[in-house]
Order: C-alpha cells, then structure tokens, then sequence
C-alpha cells in the first residue's frame, strides 16, 4: 500500500486530507518526500511558533529527553513550576497555572474552575456559560458545546451538557446575563470563525462590567496567546485582566501542551482536577524554550518588525486584487483575506499547494495566515510571490 491507502485504509477519516508527504522542515520551509520546497504560511495552524528545526527548542527536547520524559503530577516537576513562572511574568498576570495537553482541555479545565467558582461564592447557584457565534473552543462534547457555530452541533452527538447559550455579538452578552450566569467565554481574536478581531474598548467595557457582576471572564487565547498578536497575550494588547486564560497551540513548538491560568487561585484544590500527561518534562521543557525564542524576538523588537512586513504584504495583495478579496483582516501574524464567496477560498487553496505555499481557510469565507512568528524576511516574500502566481489565474 501507498501512503495514501495505508492512511485512508486504517486512520479514521475525520479530516478531509492533502496527501503531500512531508518529510522535514526548516524555518518556515518544508520539504516534501521528493525534496520540493513549500513555504509554509500555516505553521501547523498556529502550533509551530518557532518554525521547524529551531535549534532552541530541538537541543531543549533531546536533551531532556535524554534526562527525564515524563514522571506524574504527584511529584514536583521543575520545567513546569519554571514555564508556569514564565508565563505569569511575560503575561504580566498574577495568577496560577494548570497544565492540560490540548487547547480543548485548558478550555474544559476553565469552565470547571468557572463552574465551582458558581457552586462555592454564591449562595445561589451560578452555572451558565456565554459564548459567541462563530466562537471556536474545541471539540470535546463540551468545548463542542461551547462552540457557537450550528455546524458543530450535529444532533448525534446529543444530548450535550446543560449551560451554555450563544449570543450573536459582544453587545447582546449584557441582556443575557442572569443570576445564574457565571461566566462569559470569549476569544479576542476569533480565530476558526474567520479571523475577526473585537473591538479594543468593545472589550475593554464588557470586562470592566463583568466584573461588577462577579461574572468570570474566560478569554480563550488557544490560539491568539504566546504572541500570535505581537504581545504575550491578546489580552495585553486588549489590556484586560481576564479571571481565566486559556492558551495552547504555540505554547510547545509541536509538543503537546495546554494551560489555563487564572487569577483565582484557590477555587481547585487537590483532587479537583488532575492529568497523566499535562505539564510533564518534555513538554514543559519545550514551552520554556519556545518563550525563550519568543520573548528574545519580542524585545529585540523583530517580531514587531516581521508583523509589520507581513501586514504590509497581504494588504498589497488585498488592494491589488479587489476583484477577489473585500478586505484583509486580523492583528499581528493571524491575519486573512476575507474572500467575495466560498468558492474563491477553495480555489486559492488549491492553487496556492500547486504552487508551493501552504495556506489556511477560516470559517466560510476567509484565506488565513498563520506564519510561524520567527519567520524571515525572505520567506515572506518567497511566499507572496508563490501566492500571487496561485491567485493571478483565478
Ligand atoms: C484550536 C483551538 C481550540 C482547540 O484546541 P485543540 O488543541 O485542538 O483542542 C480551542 N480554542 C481556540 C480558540 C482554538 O483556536
């Protein structure tokens, strides 16, 4: 059997595949089996942070693998207790952190602390969780729950835990609001929904009013957290202190990792919460490298620099090619093109693999991009040229 068939003959079939058979990387070029070079505009959707082959993070992997992979969370764990201190500090937030494997946990693991905040500081239950339309908060019965796009909800999958409830803007959560709300779960920057940042003092009102209302703020950074927008955190750029933060995909280069932090350290206690994998050696070992990497390009001022360069880019291409694409949209290196109509993404998509760079599609409409943040110069502009070529014959 080919790899095609060995794939389709014994890997459940829940993706709708490219068969291109990667075999290494460096930076933000891949090579496939034959040794043809794509530029990868995508990183892994956002995982892949410090590219492939990062010197850093690769010499932290195998030489802790070399020590110790994984012991379980009933001892001490040195790179966890280091990467949680780490991410406080570069966050600039005085918090606590639980380690999970997958941006669906670090999300299960907030409404838990969301829901016994609920049970314990009030003397009327509180239990119910707000999300948006057109949210993305993963794919476990419950993260699929929170998730406010229909798409997600097919019936088979019923019934779905009880509390949770979508509203179609930033402006709608106030009159949803009742005494049995406990918390409000947000991306700043939806993501999966089609890259559409909210609006700064939008936020900025709404997290002062929760507050009021002792109603928790979850802000969901799987994706925009570990300086995807340009800072540690969208929630440093939006300047709020959510009560809960999840992040995930860049966290680890590739390996593994989850994290929810919170400001509310005491709600779980031993025996609340718990996970065989999260926040073991490797992992953690490998999220201390990859904020290393990034903090470094962060106050060098480079990543300022690359996100600039980037945007410029793509709103070149917005504006040279009006008759494809309405606008460009997103902050610092997860941005999109909002596409005239569906079709147009699948073309570019197809295209733009023929033509060696590998980009994303978001939601129904939008082209997105989601370089790794230590990408140069040169790639961007190898990767524009290759897209252009993709999209001057659309
Ligand atoms: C990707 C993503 C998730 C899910 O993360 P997994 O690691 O796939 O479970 C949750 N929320 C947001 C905003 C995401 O982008």
């Amino acid at each position: 059997m080919n790899l095609e068939q060995l794939d389709k003959e014994f890997v459940l079939q829940t993706y709708a595949r490219d068969y291109t058979n990667f075999t290494h990387g460096e930076g933000s070029t891949l090579f496939d089996e034959n040794g043809v070079d794509y530029i990868d505009f995508a990183s892994g959707i956002a995982v892949n942070s410090v590219g492939h082959n990062n010197p850093t993070l690769v010499n932290a992997i195998c030489e802790q693998a070399k020590k110790i992979i994984h012991i379980s969370n009933l001892q001490v764990i040195e790179p966890q207790a280091k990467l949680a201190e780490q991410i406080c500090k570069l966050s600039n937030y005085n918090g606590a952190i639980f380690f999970a494997n997958s941006g669906a946990e670090a999300n299960e693991g907030a409404i838990k602390i969301a829901r016994k905040y609920g049970e314990t500081q009030f003397d009327k239950k509180r239990y119910k969780v707000i999300t948006l339309e057109h949210s993305f908060h993963g794919r476990t019965i419950t993260t699929v729950k929170a998730t406010g796009q229909e798409s997600f909800h097919t019936p088979s999958f019923s019934p779905y835990p009880d509390g949770f409830s979508y509203v179609n803007s930033i402006g709608d959560i106030y009159n949803s609001i009742d005494d049995e709300t406990v918390a409000v779960l947000i991306e700043l920057v939806q993501g999966e929904g089609g890259v559409q940042p909210f609006d700064k003092d939008e936020v900025q009102k709404l997290a002062s009013f929760l507050k009021e209302q002792k109603v928790l703020l979850i802000v969901d950074e799987v994706q925009t957290g570990i300086y995807r927008t340009g800072e540690m955190l969208a929630s440093n750029l939006y300047e709020i202190e959510p009560d809960i933060i999840t992040m995930a995909k860049g966290l680890g280069g590739g390996v593994p990792i989850g994290a929810v932090m919170t400001k509310h350290k005491d709600i779980l206690t031993a025996g609340d919460h718990g996970s065989t994998f999260g926040g073991n050696y490797l992992s953690t070992r490998a999220g201390l490298a990859v904020l290393e990497v990034l903090s470094d390009l962060y106050d060098s001022g480079r990543l300022h620099e690359t996100l600039l360069y980037f945007e410029t880019k793509l709103k070149d291409i917005a504006n040279r090619y009006s008759n494809l694409f309405d606008k460009e949209v997103g902050l610092g290196l997860m941005r999109g093109l909002r596409a005239k109509d569906a079709d147009i993404v699948s073309s570019v998509m197809k295209n733009s693999m023929a033509q060696r760079v590998i980009v994303l599609k978001a939601g129904r409409n939008t082209v997105r991009f989601l370089p790794s943040l230590t990408i140069t110069k040169e790639e961007i502009d190898e990767g524009f040229k290759r897209f252009e070529k993709a999209i001057s014959t659309i």
